[in-house]
């Protein structure tokens, strides 16, 4: 019998070690495994393995005690069928090419998923913010901004915040685009200030989107969300407010850690004192916490497990030992495709990044209609669209992955991969 695409694939990735690959690599299988299961064209697969757009670029940046460095950057633009691309823009020292790839094309299923009019894009800047003065970080965002400013806009491509960068980076941002172009733009970059366009709810989002596709999954658990036990990796914008928003169901928050802590409380942190902690002083300074390492906590013997930091933290090395019975994906690519084959086989339901981190990029939506309106919403209605976008993903994902007995990824991609080949089909693309 002819070997299948994704048989190949698997084979492939065994022989050469899967853990080895990069994320641009592992979402292409992701691709192949959906497209398998669709039964979909080459001609659409090929297009949907490569971005449309990467840019490259280097810019000169006048240190603090007046030295120049040259800091390098890219922006990857996956998929424009069904709208401008739309993705973060992280700022970290191992930022590389083909891992703004990845995530440029993750946000392309993402949008898709949800069912967002928007396409895939995603930056990154090789920097440390750890080690920059706020004037140096003012220069970087500013200097990244004026290099890929004609590659970018409300109708082209959509940056947003991401690892390590902010509102006020994005605030940065919009203000250089807004001079180059001679007019106000807000709707140039999401995740901006309130002053100047942000959306109330859109700092939140990423975190109550992950926690309203927690709920979702428990109900299909039969379980109840309260006094559930929780361990988060990453203490940031994600993991920290979907710890505080978990405490408020009545959730047990037990592990948490940062780059540089894990801890580990069996009845339980106050969420408030871990932020008053990693703000001013120190994580491991929680009063009798238990310090454990990072490969110790997603081990931990709890309901729900949030990875909030970066990529292939669960792997064939450590999958086998998960004991969660959830997985929510905070972070983009946190699950290795070998992983996720023991953790399905093991009965472990992975609500995948593409639809668990989706709040971010749904509110920036949001942010981008109120810019294009100049209208504002109120904080409840945001929370409410939000519900509702996400609760009919959730639910749409979940149809399909029980219909094709398929898992809730590769669900997402279906659905995903499904709309954008309409609209390159509506486009004459294909
Ligand atoms: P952030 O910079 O606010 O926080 C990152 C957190 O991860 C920090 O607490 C940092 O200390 C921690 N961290 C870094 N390296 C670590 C390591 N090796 N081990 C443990 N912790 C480590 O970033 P964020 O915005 O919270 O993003 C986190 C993840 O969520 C990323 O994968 C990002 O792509 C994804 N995400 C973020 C958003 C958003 O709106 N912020 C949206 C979608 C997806």
């Amino acid at each position: 019998m002819a070997e299948t695409t994704v048989n190949r694939l698997n084979s492939d990735m065994k022989k050469n070690h899967i853990e080895n690959l990069n994320p641009y690599e592992i979402v292409q299988i992701q691709i192949e495994h959906a497209a398998e299961k669709l039964g979909l064209d080459r001609q659409v697969v090929e297009i949907l393995k490569k971005p449309q757009r990467v840019i490259y670029v280097s810019f000169p940046v006048k240190m603090d005690d007046g030295s120049i460095r040259v800091f390098e950057g890219f922006r990857a633009q996956h998929n424009t069928a069904i709208g401008p691309a739309k993705g973060g823009i992280r700022f970290h020292p191992e930022v590389t090419m083909d891992e703004v790839k990845a995530l440029s094309m993750w946000m392309t299923f993402k949008c898709g998923v949800v069912g967002l009019p928007l396409g895939g894009g995603k930056g990154g800047v090789v920097c440390d913010p750890t080690k920059l003065s706020k004037r140096e970080l003012e220069q970087i965002s500013r200097g990244f901004m004026e290099a890929i400013e004609e590659f970018v806009g409300p109708d082209k491509d959509i940056p947003a915040p991401d690892v390590y960068t902010n509102a006020q980076v994005m605030g940065w941002m919009m203000d250089t685009y807004s001079r180059i172009n001679k007019a106000f733009v807000p709707g140039v970059i999401t995740g901006k200030p309130l002053a100047i366009g942000g959306s109330l709810g859109r700092n939140e989002a990423t975190a109550r989107g992950c926690v309203i596709t927690i709920k979702e999954a428990m109900k299909q658990l039969n379980k109840p969300l309260e006094k559930a036990t929780v361990a988060i990796q990453g203490f940031g914008n994600a993991g920290r407010i979907a710890a505080r928003l978990l405490a408020q169901e009545g959730c047990t928050i037990v592990a948490v850690s940062d780059s540089k802590h894990a801890i580990f409380k069996p009845d339980g942190f106050d969420v408030a004192k871990l932020e008053e902690l990693k703000q001013h002083a120190s994580l491991d300074q929680y009063e009798r916490a238990e310090r454990i390492t990072q490969e110790e906590l997603l081990t931990l013997d709890v309901d729900i497990l949030i990875p909030a930091a970066l990529e292939n933290v669960i792997t064939s090395k450590n999958a086998s030992q998960v004991k969660a019975k959830i997985i929510a994906e905070a972070a983009n690519g946190p699950t290795t495709p070998e992983a996720d084959e023991i953790l399905n086989a093991n009965g472990v339901l992975v609500i995948p990044d593409i639809l668990a981190n989706a709040g971010g990029v749904t509110v920036s939506y949001f942010e981008g209609i109120q810019n294009m309106l100049n209208y504002y919403w109120t904080e409840e209605e945001v929370n409410s669209k939000l519900e509702e976008f996400l609760v009919r993903a959730y639910k749409q994902v979940s149809k399909l992955a029980k219909e094709y007995h398929t898992d809730l990824r590769n669900a997402a991609f279906m659905i995903a991969i499904l709309r954008i080949k309409e609209a390159m089909e509506a486009r004459g693309w294909i």
